[in-house]
């Protein structure tokens, strides 16, 4: 599907937030990598598809309803046989349920556990007076505890990107702290600008997260992602 075709049909079901899945074939059609992730409809689906994909795999529940995934129980890590996604399936059905007897539920997406690398995030929010504006940051509690961001309202230029990424306190984490491989920051300012564009030409993106985003010696990849519309009269 294009990028138009998955955001008519969100908007053609009344619904204005993306789960997971949808959020990320977005970004994926936006040329953003992200991990590859499937929507599993049962048990067995999860199973075969966990098989497919190879260990370790990672579940997580699949809700428009539910916004904050791990909060609800709704992520499971490092499975690594068949047994244990099925369990992970029962136990993540069973904690969505109990906490939101509401909750519209899809299924679960079924994806590979990607290699730790440094947590970053890039968000997309609209401020009254200047549109859309990107944030930049290192993920986790640098984020939640330190807000330690950085921002640039939309377009972003090359150099906007650059300076984001370095204006940061966190910078040297990026730069390989003792020891630790240094990032490709190069690829991480391409990202940011990939996102830029995708803003600029998708109006009716109201808001977007990706949290987080590895980041790697050799590129970046995107576990999560949350994108929603704006409402529709
Ligand atoms: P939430 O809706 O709670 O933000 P996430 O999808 O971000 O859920 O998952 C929670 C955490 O689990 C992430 O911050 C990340 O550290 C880890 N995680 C999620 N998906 C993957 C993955 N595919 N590979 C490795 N770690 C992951
Ligand atoms: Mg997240």
């Amino acid at each position: 599907m294009t990028e138009r075709e998955i955001i008519d049909r969100v908007t053609s079901e009344g619904r204005s937030v993306l789960t997971e899945i949808e959020a990320k074939e977005l970004l994926k059609q936006a040329g953003v990598s992200v991990v590859d992730t499937k929507l599993g409809t049962s048990r067995e689906e999860a199973i075969s598809m966990s098989q497919q994909l190879g260990f370790p795999i990672v579940l997580k529940i699949a809700s428009s309803d539910v916004v904050h995934k791990s909060d609800a129980g709704g992520v499971k890590l490092g499975l690594k046989t068949a047994k244990q996604v099925g369990k992970a399936y029962d136990d993540i059905l069973t904690a969505i349920k109990k906490q939101y007897p509401e909750a519209k539920i899809e299924g679960v997406s079924v994806q590979k556990m990607a290699r730790p690398g440094v947590e970053v995030i890039i968000g997309m929010s609209k401020d009254a007076q200047f549109g859309p504006v990107l944030m930049f940051g290192l993920g986790g509690i640098l984020v939640e505890i330190l807000k330690d961001v950085s921002f640039r309202i939309v377009p972003l230029a090359k150099r906007d990107a650059k300076e984001m990424v370095r204006e940061i306190k966190g910078y040297p984490l990026l730069e390989g702290y003792r020891g630790q491989e240094p990032v490709d920051v190069a690829n991480l300012e391409e990202l940011i600008l990939k996102v830029s564009d995708f803003v600029e030409h998708n109006p009716e993106v109201a808001e977007l997260d990706l949290n987080p985003i590895f980041a790697y010696s050799d590129g970046a990849i995107a576990v999560d992602a949350r994108v929603i519309l704006e409402a529709t009269p």
